[in-house]
Parts: structure tokens; sequence; C-alpha cells
């Protein structure tokens, strides 16, 4: 969360002002708005807006007929989302180590593909973009669907293309902690009519087939699913987010451009796939070993700048993923993917160690979370505090 202030609550009013604020056949339409705005945003041809970005991951590997008897390539370093989503239709995530710019490594997403591996979920991690043209490539050449989790680079780009709209499907979040929200939300953009149709009629199940004119000319057939639902308030606080939103980037790559430029030693900043399209919400410094990382952090602290170095940031890193690890997939045995029939034989012998260069990198890397209300003043300051801390 960045800015939200005057103009959510507002909307929050006009919302329940209406007296009828349920997302469908109402007189008020921010879902609906917020939806097609979101497209017009993005240039994409369909948006649902929904309850998390979990649920827009789960409803787009649904919305590609993944489940049972499939394998779904997740990157080690991401939300534990990503894989529950993966196990939430019954299918297998096979976790694959990333490279140097913390997102997923293409060349280990080619050694996981196997005759099962129906899609790969690239997540553009604190924004930092993931090489979409290298997966873009594996991707065809290997017949497999990308769904994006774009749920930390709202308004991120990867070669001018935004985040979430470069693979078949892509899901974003509206939590608290992202860079735009609803205190919770999420949204699934696709381009590809059948994923869309599957991911409304799932989604949103009861509802669907009930309110409204929604299934007229959809094609697919309806199957029973879940709710994602969300109301018109929600709607309306993220139509005024979305406002907000190419401000927030630009403010945001201000601050990160500047910064680095005050930086003595520039060396440090850790690569990136697109350092001008990346949410530029975090800057990440890349030390040689996890000693000069851990030493680096408690100068900063001395000096009243957090640091925080991923390797402890808990359940996004694979090793501390407890339900996958220890392969514990759903609510009854029944419905637990690692026991389905189906599921056997599938690539899933999850060790601590799997993916050693994610440990590594997480440990000696450290992250300056950014702002895009600092002034020049204050970007100053935290400089000369990262400056002092390297000397
Ligand atoms: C936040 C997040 C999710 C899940 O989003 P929710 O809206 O909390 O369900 C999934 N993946 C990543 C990478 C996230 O950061």
């Amino acid at each position: 969360m960045y800015r939200i202030g005057q103009e959510e609550i507002d909307a929050v009013a006009r919302a329940i002002n209406t007296h009828d604020f349920f997302k469908i056949n109402n007189s008020g339409c921010e879902v609906l708005n917020f939806e097609n705005e979101l497209k017009e945003y993005l240039g994409n041809e369909h948006c649902l807006l929904m309850s998390s970005g979990f649920g827009a991951l789960t409803s787009a590997l649904i919305g590609l007929g993944i489940g049972p008897g499939d394998e779904v390539i997740v990157p080690a370093y991401t939300y534990i989302a990503t894989a529950l989503a993966v196990t939430a239709v019954g299918a297998i995530p096979v976790i694959a180590d990333i490279d140097s710019t913390l997102t997923i490594d293409p060349k280990e997403v080619e050694k996981k593909i196997s005759k099962n591996t129906k899609a790969v979920i690239p997540v553009h991690i604190m924004g930092f973009p993931c090489d979409m043209a290298a997966l873009k490539a594996i991707a065809e050449k290997y017949n497999i669907a990308i769904v994006e989790d774009a749920c930390q680079s709202m308004g991120g780009k990867f070669k001018c293309e935004y985040l979430g709209t470069i693979g078949d499907a892509g899901a974003y979040s509206y939590n608290y902690y992202k860079i735009m929200t609803s205190g919770e939300g999420g949204a699934l953009v696709t381009n590809n009519k059948k994923i869309y149709e599957r991911a409304l009629i799932y989604h949103d199940s009861s509802a669907v087939a009930f309110f409204g004119s929604q299934l007229d000319g959809i094609t697919e057939p309806i199957f029973g699913g879940t709710e994602f639902r969300i109301s018109d308030i929600t709607g309306a606080i993220l139509r005024e987010q979305l406002k907000k939103l190419p401000d927030i980037i630009s403010d945001l790559h201000k601050v990160k451009f500047n910064l680095i430029e005050k930086l003595n030693n520039k060396s440090l900043v850790a690569p990136t796939h697109d350092s001008d399209g990346d949410c530029a919400t975090t800057l990440a410094l890349r030390f040689g070993t996890e000693e000069d990382c851990k030493n680096f952090a408690v100068n900063c602290e001395q000096d009243g700048l957090g640091v925080v170095i991923p390797i402890t940031t808990g359940k996004h890193i694979y090793t501390n993923w407890t339900q996958i690890m220890e392969k514990r997939g759903a609510l009854h045995p029944a419905m637990d993917p690692f026991k389905m029939k189906e599921n056997q034989g599938l690539q899933m012998n999850y060790t601590m160690d799997m993916c050693p260069r994610t440990l590594d990198l997480l440990s000696r890397t450290a992250y300056i979370n950014l702002h895009p209300d600092w002034s020049d003043e204050t970007v100053s300051n935290i400089a000369n505090i990262i400056n002092k801390a390297l000397n």
C-alpha cells in the first residue's frame, strides 16, 4: 500500500449510497467499470476481478484445464500461494531454481519439463520482471502454457509489455501488501476466450448461473466451481487505486534511479531483466558472501535504515512451504494431489537442498524497500547510510 485516502473514502461512500452494491445487476457498476478500466490500461481482452490473487491464479489454471496428472513449474522463491494454487487444482508443483535476478531461471524450467508438464508460473517477485522472452520461447518449443503470477508487480513491464499480459493468463493481487490495494482482492487477465469463460464459471459458480446475463455468449459447458466474488465496494476502491498507479510507479522509478545515482558502489545493485520496467518497489543489493550482507544490514540498522535479507522471509522460500514439502496438499486424503493415483510417478521428490542457488542468492541479497513519496533529501540521507555501511 502506497497511496490511499479521501478519493477511496469517497468511492466507498459512492458505492454504499447506491444501497445496491452486489457485483452485478446493480446501479453502481463499480466492478464492471473497474474490469473495463483495467482492460483499457493493460490493453487486454478479458478481465475478472475477484477476491484474491490466489483465486486469480487458481482460476487461470482451471481455465487452462489443468488438474490431476499434470505438472506445473513454479519458482523456488515466491509466496507459497503460487504453489498452493497448483495443488488446489489437483496438479503437482515442480519447483525450479532462480537466476541472479531472483526470478525463475528459464534454463532450470527447461530442465524440469517432462511429458506431464502443462504450464509454468513465472513470478515477478518484488516487481522484478522474469525473462519473459526466454520463457515464451521455451513454452512454445514444448507447447506448455504460461500463467504469470504478477501479484507483486501490477504496473511493471518487461520490454514495454505489462507484466501479467505476456503469458496466456496473468494474476494480480490487491491485498494490503501490494502496490495498489483494496485490503483484499485480485484479478485475472487473459486474451484467451476459453480461459476467460472457464475462469468466469469457476470463480463465481453460483451467481454466474443465477444473476443477470453473465452466461450469455459463453460456449464452455458450465461446471461446479467456487466463489471468489467481491462487492462493488472493493470495485470502487480499486478504480481510484488504478488511477493512482501510473504516478506511483513513475515516482518509485525516480526514487530508485536517484538512489542508485547516489551510491558510491553501483556494482552492488543486483542484475535485472528490465531496469526501466521493474516496479521499483525494492532496490536489491548483492554481496559476495552472506557475512558481508549481514554486516551491511547491521550497519544500516544502526543508522536507522531497515534492510530485509530475503532468506529470512519465511513462506516466500520453498524450504518453508511445509504443506508442499511434507506433501499434505488438500483438506481430505482422497482430494490430495500428492496421493491421487493420476499423480503417481510425477515429479514430487522435494528436498531441502534441491534449489541451492535460491538459498545462496537469497542469503546474500539485501533489500531496501522504496517509497514513491520520498523527497530528494530523504533519498540522499538513505544513500549516505548505505555508503557509510559499506565502508
Ligand atoms: C500476494 C501474492 C499471492 C497471493 O495473493 P492473495 O491476494 O494474497 O491471495 C500470490 N503470489 C504472490 C507472488 C504474492 O505475492
